[in-house]
């Protein structure tokens, strides 16, 4: 604790030597001048702008990969590939495999004319080929643009227009869990929307994930001549090497999109230094890690913890990692632990969301596995439910675990509160200290500066807004209490919407909950709450009643909620977000003529529709 301190206050008084020296383990063209930050959060003194290691140039691809090899860890794997299904087996990638992959293709995109600071969209399943396309992107200097592979054609034409990107790397199609994902049909639907709107893709780069294999029968897509071309075509000719083009480190890296939970989804732009040195640096300290760790991340690469801490923040620190196609549910509930028993996984780290889902089928899942790897446990997302977080510390943890629950953002890049594990004692449902005061940072919205200032630097004039509340206790723990718009003012009490959340999930039949304000004659706001129950569990109206007192022997009478509103099913984002903002529409009287905004981000658009049969005013 002692060092956390002395370092902390280390990164915020000296950042030229507490980040210079950090940033000097890594190889740049040119050497930085300036540490910095040079900044301005002020509006009223001009643009907003954020500049870190000005005067260096580097590159992320060669950072990754090529010092790897230098210092003698090439035969190290980097990557070891689970596949969605059991029978389809697994591969292992070295460091030395990846930056061949990565060179090939580099090269390929160079032949094909792509250009620094070109924008190449991805939209690709978790396979190998995903991370090595954002590391030949950044190889190159072209900005990548993920997109998650559960967007729908309309999303993926959007974030192609958005980005103005004419060629995508797609597959085609994937399996996740029993069901086919057609990712080229899907590519194809989305160029023909983006071409009546008068934006040509010229290129489609296809990944053969099913094809020549026992399930190819799945993959259903056309193939346009002259622009669709096989990934092993794409890269066959090329070259084993390629020439990293030397980055300025306020150069952009990538573009990415927010989940869309508070409203339309923001394409935050990441540059290079600052980026690598967060991605490092958290990666490091906040996982503890190792050299002889198996780390296991579970978020998609179409996500920022999958940019930070799949692709980026593992290889930067020559880590051994699983990349995990399918689904925690597939064959069966215990999928995630059969990987962490099969890899000897040190390191796990998911979403509160993932943890409230395997929860419902109990423990026998858990434990029927060898899980004595586990060393630590990490969270991202959402505020984790103390219920949760002690199943998950007790059950996955086997109690031995110690638990980084890392608050962060798209925006961030980085984590920016959490613990540092082993330094410092955890308490369920914290996030607990601010991590080292530090680089990263998205420096804009692409195409949209107007919409970052106005998003990060208006509320407080010389700050940036999180948009998230929080509470510091007295030992200077923050506990996040949810997004500050969701935060409800019940006859002048202040209520964090996680709190009560919290008080319903502890109930032994819920399993989770979501809670908004809606607009209350006496009150001002009252207090709304989707509940969903454990597996089996009846929907009855006798137990409302009881989770209305559960609440209010949890937090208090003021916080008794007005309704229990049942929800089998919860909106939630592609990324496991629950979205606040349409069930705040649905707690309004004329919920049935509401316009929910822009719900593309939604996973399963459905749900409304059950919820609205659920509607406790329902006439
Ligand atoms: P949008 O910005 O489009 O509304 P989003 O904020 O959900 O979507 P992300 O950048 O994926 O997009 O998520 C960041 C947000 O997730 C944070 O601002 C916070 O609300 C929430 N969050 C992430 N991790 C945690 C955590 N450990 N505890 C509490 N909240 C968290
Ligand atoms: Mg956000």
């Amino acid at each position: 604790m002692e060092e956390y301190q002395a370092m902390y206050k280390a990164s915020l008084e000296d950042p030229e030597k507490f980040w210079g020296d950090m940033a000097r383990e890594f190889y740049w063209k040119t050497p930085f001048e300036k540490v910095g930050p040079t900044y301005n959060f002020d509006r009223t003194k001009g643009d907003v702008s954020i500049r870190w290691f000005e005067g260096g140039a580097t590159n992320l691809s060669y950072n990754c990969l090529d010092r790897n090899v230098e210092q003698g860890f090439g035969s190290k794997t980097a990557i070891y590939y689970e596949c969605n299904d059991l029978d389809d087996g697994h591969a292992a990638y070295s460091y030395s495999d990846v930056l061949r992959m990565v060179c090939k293709l580099a090269n390929a995109l160079k032949a094909e004319g792509v250009q620094k600071g070109d924008r190449l969209s991805v939209y690709l399943p978790m396979i190998v080929e995903l991370p090595a396309s954002m590391l030949a992107c950044a190889r190159i200097g072209a900005v990548h643009s993920v997109v998650f592979g559960g967007f729908s054609a309309e999303s993926l034409a959007g974030r192609l227009q958005d980005a103005q990107s004419s060629l995508v790397i797609t597959a085609d199609a994937v399996m996740r869990g029993a069901k086919p994902v057609q990712l080229k049909a899907i590519t194809d639907k989305a160029c023909e929307i983006a071409a009546k709107d008068g934006f040509n893709v010229q290129r489609v780069v296809c990944v053969a994930r099913l094809k020549d294999t026992p399930r190819a029968g799945q993959a259903q897509h056309g193939w346009v001549s002259g622009r669709d071309v096989w990934y092993s075509d794409f890269v066959a000719a090329q070259a084993e090497e390629c020439e990293c083009e030397w980055m300025d480190s306020e150069a952009p890296l990538f573009m990415l999109y927010t989940s869309g939970s508070t409203g339309k989804p923001k394409g935050v732009l990441h540059t290079t230094g600052g980026y690598m040195l967060g991605a490092f640096a958290t990666t490091k300290y906040t996982f503890d890690y190792h050299p002889e760790d198996v780390y296991f991340c579970t978020a998609d690469c179409g996500w920022i913890t999958g940019h930070s801490y799949v692709t980026y923040g593992p290889m930067l620190n020559t880590a051994t990692q699983v990349l995990f196609e399918g689904v925690p549910t597939h064959p069966d509930v215990d999928r995630f632990w059969k990987v962490c028993e099969k890899y000897k996984v040190s390191i796990f780290y998911t979403a509160p969301t993932a943890i409230r889902a395997l929860m419902k089928s109990g423990d026998a899942p858990v434990t029927r596995n060898d899980l004595s790897s586990l060393r630590l446990l990490g969270t991202v997302g959402e505020p984790i439910n103390p219920e949760a977080w002690r199943w998950y510390y007790r059950v996955v943890g086997g109690g031995h675990c110690a638990i980084a629950d890392t608050y962060w953002q798209t925006e961030t890049g980085s984590h920016l509160i959490t613990p540092l594990v082993g330094a410092m004692d955890c308490k369920p449902g914290s996030a607990v200290l601010p991590f080292f005061g530090g680089p990263g940072g998205g420096g804009t919205v692409y195409g949209d500066h107007k919409r970052f200032e106005e998003t990060y630097f208006s509320q407080f004039n010389g700050c940036y807004f999180t948009g998230d509340g929080c509470k510091r206790d007295k030992d200077g723990f923050y506990w996040l209490t949810g997004r500050m718009d969701d935060v409800i003012n019940v006859s002048g009490h202040r209520i964090g919407t996680a709190e009560v959340e919290s008080a319903l999930v502890a109930h032994a039949k819920v399993a989770e909950a979501a809670v908004v304000g809606f607009p209350h004659d006496i009150k001002g706001e009252g207090i709304w709450c989707y509940v969903t129950l454990n597996e089996g569990e009846a929907y009855e109206d006798s137990l409302k009643a009881d989770l209305k007192k559960q609440v209010r022997e949890v937090i208090g009478a003021f916080a008794m909620p007005d309704e229990i509103h049942w929800a089998p099913g919860l909106p939630k984002t592609r990324s496991g977000k629950i979205m606040r903002r349409v069930l705040r529409k649905l707690a309004l009287p004329d919920y049935e003529t509401q316009d929910l905004g822009d719900t593309s981000t939604l996973a399963d658009p459905s749900v409304v529709d059950v919820l609205k049969s659920y509607h406790p005013r329902k006439k």
